[in-house]
């Protein structure tokens, strides 16, 4: 073991969304900074998929296993590199709406309330839609929360299909608003450009690459972090800080801090609450397809939200979710969990190939919030990792995806030149799909309840950070990262107090 002879003032563990916008709001304060990243710089990739193939399978998993409650092994659908996630995600930049911080009963249980409001993050959104460049439009949606100022740029126009297709939806009386987009001159902006990147052009930051942390090592008293263990390359090294802030993402922070059990901590990390890695939810996300009467690019931005079924409907009193329409099929990366359902077009379509049925077709994503459960969890069998995972809201998300059925039946009824009706198959996406996983370390007041207080710091460890998406009470609806982003700024102002203190 190598014992790295520096000191840190903050050693940060991932530069995701949270851990690669902390690094950017710290740097400034010329504190020693270390972060550490398991993996590499992603090369940026082509627009275009050229094998679609190697999209559908393995090109956006992890090399490594997971295994399900039933011990059946799977490839996560997530991503090591500088930027972590967001070096595949939409770029889709969402605030939470006003009442996912609140208690709200749905269809199979409550959705918690957070102990912070919407107003104590609409400062700290409005801060992370200028850093990583949202285009935005308010004004059409009606669940949009209150925005202290408007989206620094303007929103992205639709692509022309969709375009018609919002048109036809407005005459529907639904209200089709512009998704928020992160968008810089490389395309989507991302935690390694927006955030590693320019911090470590200050000379108080080291990243280290390659540097998977496998353990966390208490003082004593196990009252504080004394040493980060990583294995960096073949490598193996201790690296000594004062704060140390974990953010490997909801499922591989929670189980670092549970690999890292010892004699004080014996059921891991900052974990005599018992909640370390449970509460894990990933909402409920599924794709229907659409198929148009002329071809697309199959290379457009996803640009539409809808939310008029977001708190439910008049047939449903329950919260359903939110639509947007997915990327063009050719780039949208979560798609790679769902073409065997362009298979049902194949069979109607004898002739046509994947390729050509991609540029037909028009995907929407369906997202419902998935609710905190206990049984629902990180859990640790030797070295195996697993995910004991019940859906929640089930019937919930079949609604959502019925209505949408029925709105895009009555868009085409209306518009009958755009649409070739048939059939629109539905791909529920499977356990591997953990793109929107969050709640493992969820943060609150009361260390009974909770395993971090609201400035993120473990109710036990005094020098101990999670800033990534475990601290979520609730899933809420709408995609995660912007929030993710946004709490990382909060926890950083929080952090520069307590360094200048
Ligand atoms: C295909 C896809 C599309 C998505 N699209 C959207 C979208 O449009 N909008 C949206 O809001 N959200 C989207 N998401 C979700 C979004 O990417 C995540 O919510 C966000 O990245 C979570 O940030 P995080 O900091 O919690 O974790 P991550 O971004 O996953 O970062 C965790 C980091 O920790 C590193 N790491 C893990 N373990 C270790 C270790 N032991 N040692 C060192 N480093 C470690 C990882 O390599 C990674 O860099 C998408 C996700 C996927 C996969």
């Amino acid at each position: 073991m190598i014992i790295d002879d520096q000191h840190y003032d903050v050693i940060i563990i991932g530069t995701g969304a949270g851990g690669g916008t902390l690094a950017h709001k710290l740097a400034p304060t010329g504190k020693k900074i270390l972060l550490l990243e398991r993996g590499e710089f992603q090369a940026k990739e082509s627009s275009e998929v050229e094998d679609l193939e190697l999209f559908k399978k393995e090109q956006y998993h992890a090399p490594e296993q997971w295994y399900d409650q039933n011990g059946e092994p799977f490839s996560p659908q997530t991503n090591y590199a500088v930027g972590g996630n967001t070096k595949t995600y939409s770029g889709v930049l969402m605030r939470l709406r006003e009442r996912d911080f609140e208690e709200v009963q749905h269809q199979s249980g409550v959705s918690p309330a957070w102990e912070l409001t919407y107003k104590d993050f609409e400062p700290y959104y409005t801060e992370a839609e200028t850093l990583y460049q949202v285009h935005g439009k308010t004004g059409d949606d009606p669940t949009e929360p209150p925005h202290s100022t408007s989206y620094p740029f303007a929103e992205v126009t639709h692509e022309s299909p969709i375009q018609e297709i919002s048109h036809g939806l407005s005459k529907q009386g639904l209200h089709p608003a512009y998704l928020p987009l992160g968008l810089g001159d490389q395309g989507r902006t991302d935690s390694e450009d927006t955030g590693a990147t320019p911090a470590t052009n200050y000379p108080n930051v080291t990243l280290k690459t390659s540097a998977q942390v496998v353990c966390l090592h208490t003082n004593s008293s196990g009252s504080e972090i004394k040493a980060v263990q990583a294995q960096v390359g073949t490598q193996d090294y201790l690296f000594l800080g004062d704060i140390v802030v974990v953010a490997c993402g909801a499922v591989n922070s929670a189980a670092l801090l549970l690999r890292s059990a010892n004699e004080k901590h014996p059921n891991g990390i900052a974990n005599r609450s018992g909640l370390v890695g449970r509460n894990l939810m990933k909402q409920q996300l599924s794709v229907v397809i659409q198929l148009a009467s002329s071809t697309n690019s199959g290379l457009f931005q996803r640009t539409i939200g809808i939310n008029d079924f977001y708190w439910g409907d008049g047939d449903f009193p329950y919260p359903m979710g939110h639509v947007q329409n997915s990327g063009g099929i050719l780039q949208d990366v979560l798609f790679a969990e769902a073409p065997p359902i362009l298979s049902v077009f194949t069979r109607i379509m004898p002739g046509f190939g994947l390729r050509q049925l991609a540029t037909r077709s028009i995907g929407w994503w369906l997202q419902t919030e998935d609710l905190p459960n206990p049984d629902n969890r990180v859990r640790l069998a030797g070295e195996k990792l697993h995910l004991d995972y019940q859906p929640s809201n089930v019937e919930a998300h079949d609604r959502l995806v019925y209505r949408w059925v029925d709105v895009l039946k009555a868009v085409e009824a209306a518009q009958p030149a755009l649409f070739n009706r048939s059939t629109y198959p539905r791909s529920d996406m499977p356990i591997q799909v953990v793109a929107h996983q969050c709640g493992t370390c969820k943060f609150g007041e009361d260390p009974a309840t909770s395993v971090l207080d609201l400035n993120c710091r473990a109710h036990e460890v005094e020098n101990l950070y999670v800033v990534d998406s475990s601290f979520f009470p609730s899933s809420a609806s709408v995609s995660p990262a912007l929030t993710v982003i946004a709490n990382a700024l909060r926890v950083g102002d929080h952090l520069i107090q307590r360094l200048h203190g």
